[in-house]
Order: C-alpha cells, then sequence, then structure tokens
C-alpha cells in the first residue's frame, strides 16, 4: 500500500491527555534522574508499552541501562574579573552559571581570559577562532551561535544556525582545545531562549556520560555568563561590544582580554545508572532493520523554591506531551491489521535536558546496529493547542525523511510552512541529533504556525505563554488544552514511520550535509 492509500489514523486524544496529565503530576517529581521521580516514570512508561502490546525491546528486559557521573557544585565563590586597574565581582547564579563535567573535588581558577569569537573550529567553512592559539590552561570566552548569525548572512548557513552555534559544540571545542574553561556569553536572540532558561537549566546537579571506560577529553569547568556580565567583563578590558560584532568577520582573530578570571568552587560526583525505556514491534519480513522512535522522559526535578511556592519543574509539554506522543504511536502501530515488515523500537530515553545524554548513550552503545538502522523520529514538546495548515521541518534540506513528512501532510491537507529560519538551531537541540551525529537520518518535524487566521490574535497570545512557561515550573498540565495539533503531528509521524516500515529504501542524506559522509561509511 502506498502512503496516498493508507487511511489516516485516529489518534485517542483523551489518552493523550490522560498520560500528559499524569506523568507530569507532583507525583513524578519533575523526572529527574535518579530520584524518586524517576523510578516512578520508568514504571509508568513499562506499564504503558506492554499495554500496548510492545515486546522488550533490549533482549527479556524493556530498559537499556544508561551509566552516568552526576556532579554537584557547591561553595561556589563570586567570580572576580581583573584587570591591572579595576576588577569586577559577579554573582552565581545570577550573573553566571557552572557546569563542570569533572570528577575533581576542586575547581580552582586564577587564569587569563581569552576571547576566541565563536569558538568555532569549521573546516568546510574554512573557518577557525582557534587558528594559532595556545587556550591551554587558559579561560575561554565564546559567543553563543555561528558566525553566519551576525550580518553577513553568506557565510555558514546564514540564519539557520549550524551546530558549531551549539553551546554543546563550543565546550567540546573548548576541551578539544585543551582550554581549563570556557563560558558562552547569553544573547537571547542568538541562543532563542532567555537567560531564565540558562539559570533554570544549571540550578542544581549535572549529568553527563560516565566515562570512565571511555575517556574524552574536558575542560575542568564550563558556564555562561549573562549579556550585562559580559559586557563589563569586556569594559574591563578597555572594550565594547563592537568586538563581538568583530567575531563575524573572517579576519577575525582571537584576543587575550588581559584579564584573570578568579573562581572556587567544590564539586562532589558520583555514578549512577539511569534507564532508556525501549519497546519493540518485530518487523515481520524484515526484523534485522529498524525504524525508531524517540521521546524522552525526563525533565529538571525540582528547584530551589519559588515565591509562588512551587518548585516542582513538572515538564508538562516538554516532555510529558512526547511520551504520550510516544504512547499513542505504538498503540497505533499494534492495531494495524498489516504489521510492519521492518522492526519497529519505541524508546523513551533519558537524560535529555542534560545534554542528550540516553539517546547519545543508544547511539553510541545501540542495541541494534545503526547500519541497520533505516530512520528516527523525534517527538519533543508536542503542540497541546490547535490543528496547523501547515508543518515544520528542523534542518530543513538535510536529508530524505522531509520528502516523506510532506508527502504525508499533504495527504492531511498540510504544506510545509514557507520561509522563516531555524536560528535557534532546533536540529541540534534534541535526542534524534544524538543519531544524526552518527550518521542516522533522522526527522524532528511539527506544527508550522498557520492556524487559518480566524482567531490568530488569541492563538498568538496562548503560544506566547507556553513559551514562557518552557523549562520553568509553570510548564504544568492545563485542561484547556485540546491536542488538536499533538493527533494532527502524530498522524503524520505515524504515516512516515508506517511506510518506512512497509518498504525496502533506505532514506538518504542529501547533498551538502555534513552528515552524508557519517552513513556512507557505515
Ligand atoms: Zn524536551
Amino acid at each position: 500500500m502506498t502512503l496516498a492509500q493508507q487511511p489516516l489514523p485516529a489518534i485517542n486524544k483523551e489518552a493523550l491527555k490522560a498520560n500528559t496529565k499524569e506523568l507530569s503530576s507532583d507525583y513524578y517529581q519533575g523526572r529527574k534522574p535518579f530520584t524518586i521521580g524517576e523510578k516512578r516514570a520508568l514504571e509508568f512508561i513499562k506499564n504503558k508499552f506492554k499495554g500496548a502490546g510492545l515486546k522488550p525491546g533490549n533482549r527479556n528486559s524493556f530498559f537499556q541501562p544508561v551509566p552516568l557521573m552526576e556532579t554537584d557544585i557547591s561553595n561556589v565563590s563570586p567570580l572576580i574579573v581583573k584587570s591591572d586597574e579595576a576588577s569586577e565581582s559577579f554573582e552565581y547564579m545570577k550573573d553566571f552559571v557552572l557546569l563542570a563535567e569533572t570528577s575533581a573535588p576542586q575547581i580552582n581558577l586564577n587564569d587569563d581570559i581569552i576571547f576566541a569569537g565563536y569558538g568555532v573550529v569549521a573546516p568546510e567553512y574554512n573557518w577557525n577562532d582557534y587558528a594559532g592559539l595556545d587556550v591551554k590552561g587558559k579561560v575561554v570566552l565564546v559567543m553563543v551561535n555561528d558566525p553566519g548569525f551576525g550580518v553577513d548572512t553568506t557565510i555558514f548557513k546564514g540564519k539557520n544556525m549550524t551546530y558549531y552555534g551549539r553551546w554543546t559544540y563550543k565546550f567540546e571545542e573548548a576541551a578539544r582545545q585543551g582550554a581549563k574553561a570556557c563560558f558562552v556569553i547569553h544573547n537571547t536572540a542568538a541562543a532563542a531562549y532567555g537567560f531564565n532558561v540558562v539559570q533554570n537549566s544549571n540550578n542544581g546537579s549535572d549529568l553527563f556520560l560516565d566515562e570512565r571506560a571511555n575517556p574524552q577529553p574536558h575542560t575542568l569547568v564550563n558556564g555562561w555568563f549573562s549579556a550585562s556580565a559580559a559586557k563589563k567583563i569586556l569594559a574591563l578590558a578597555g572594550k565594547d561590544t563592537s568586538l563581538l560584532v568583530s567575531a563575524n568577520k573572517k579576519d577575525f582573530k582571537a584576543v587575550s582580554l588581559g584579564l584573570k578570571a578568579t573562581l572556587t568552587a567544590k564539586v562532589t560526583s558520583h555514578y549512577s545508572t539511569s534507564q532508556n525505556v525501549i519497546g519493540m514491534i518485530k518487523g515481520t519480513k524484515r526484523p534485522n532493520e529498524y525504524i525508531i522512535y524517540t521521546s524522552h522522559w525526563d525533565h529538571l526535578g525540582v528547584g530551589a523554591k519559588e515565591e509562588t511556592g512551587d518548585s516542582i519543574y513538572n515538564g508538562a509539554q516538554d516532555n510529558a506531551t512526547g511520551i504520550a506522543g510516544l504512547i499513542e504511536l505504538a498503540k497505533t502501530f499494534k492495531k494495524m491489521k498489516k504489521q510492519p515488515d521492518r522492526s519497529v523500537l519505541f524508546i523513551a530515553v533519558t537524560a535529555e535536558e542534560q545534554g542528550l545524554l540516553g539517546s547519545k548513550y543508544y547511539a553510541e552503545n545501540p542495541v541494534y546496529p545503526l547500519k541497520n538502522t533505516v530512520a528516527v523520529i523525534n517527538m519533543d514538546a508536542l503542540n497541546v493547542y490547535d490543528r496547523t495548515k501547515d508543518i515544520s521541518i528542523g534542518g530543513f534540506g538535510q536529508n530524505e525523511l522531509e520528502d516523506y513528512a510532506i508527502e504525508a501532510a499533504a495527504k492531511q491537507g498540510r504544506s510545509l510552512k514557507k520561509g522563516g529560519y531555524d536560528t535557534g538551531g532546533g536540529y541540534f537541540r534534541s535526542d534524534h541529533f544524538s543519531f544524526v551525529k552518527q550518521g542516522v537520518p533522522a526527522l524532528a518535524a511539527g506544527s508550522g504556525s498557520d492556524y487559518g487566521d480566524t482567531h490568530e490574535a488569541e492563538i498568538g497570545k496562548k503560544y506566547a505563554d507556553l513559551g514562557k512557561r518552557y523549562h520553568s515550573t509553570k510548564d504544568e498540565f492545563n485542561p484547556d488544552w485540546t491536542f488538536e495539533g499533538a493527533a494532527a503531528d502524530l498522524q503524520l509521524y505515524f504515516l512516515v514511520g508506517y511506510k518506512l516500515a512497509n518498504e525496502k529504501t533506505w532514506p538518504k542524506w542529501k547533498e551538502g550535509s555534513e552528515f552524508k559522509a557519517i552513513r556512507e561509511k557505515q
């Protein structure tokens, strides 16, 4: 059966609603790995997978253990930046945040600060912010996003963020260069989120993959400065924001600011194991070829009490909706008279919020070979309100899965959203990217923004309100959520996955994609 002949499956909006409400209730304590909330969430998902008729996806188990390291930073001193004449003191959590990917118990900084532009080494764009630079033992200050975000949109991918724009990349590169610390300068437009999101995401312990068996380079500590703190640092060096602007130019050279940063903090670290939950439908004809649906179950846990007395990050939209969607997709597949030729995996991954760790672990330690993995479809924060007439595709132009999505959308009477840029690097910000980095084509599609203009102002308000709740304790279940948009998008994910699961084709990366070569090596 072709996609055009495939009837549109019904998606159970009431079940979506109920499962989202349940998983985002206070009982799950914000679903942070290693907490009681994790235990409860894992049990819930496993039971729902079983109930949907899925088989255990990791031999006889629904779980894939994910070994993690948790670090907790405490006794953080103010961060003092000194020039020969003057100094400024910055307050932890207000002016800067820290992340320590280290098992070293003590952080001591008393080191020179180098401004390294965007902190990017991108041979395909002939760009190297670290050229001729020795940052060993230094504190590197970099900007979020990539040089294409500046005035010259002909470089990199223009307003579309490349992976080089992501903070995760900045820290990886600084570590490869041997830096002692790396700080990203926040900018709301360039990051696509406010400094409050940075603060909320780094206000407790941090998680990393346990790399004891496979050590990777790391800095001693990383962090972010608020835009206003960064301005003060530049002023101490006798510079202003024109220095930041100059980093968009090809002839930019990193500069030592003639400043020293001092800071002390304690780090306690321990190792523990979280879990990915994997359910499976075994293919009837080609069981050794796999389609994977992913969605993260974790969220930010419990923070400090706010004025409102609420300290639980319920993560209702992000990402109880995605898990509810994963469960509905599993049920929809099982209901099909014709069961898929290829195997279909439903993976609820852990520790997305802390750096896509559960998916990264799976992609680096796959239960089923990645070369036999046809495609990945990810869901992160479903559209809880109205159905849109258009769809958006993260990382448009990357791979052929978008052609499947456009075909499925057409069947629903929807079309591809016109224009717009992926300035926030959405394609690099959720779990499918862990697979992309290993060369597996992945789809990150969702609702567009065309609601058929009957009540546009009202809808605009609703989505603006949702946006403000992102990564805050206010991302809570709302009985007004209709899940109309989510149901439409789930239908689309089903159509794409079901088609892939019943054909023999292997969707490819498109010409010019930075991930094409990795796949071809497999
Ligand atoms: Zn999320």
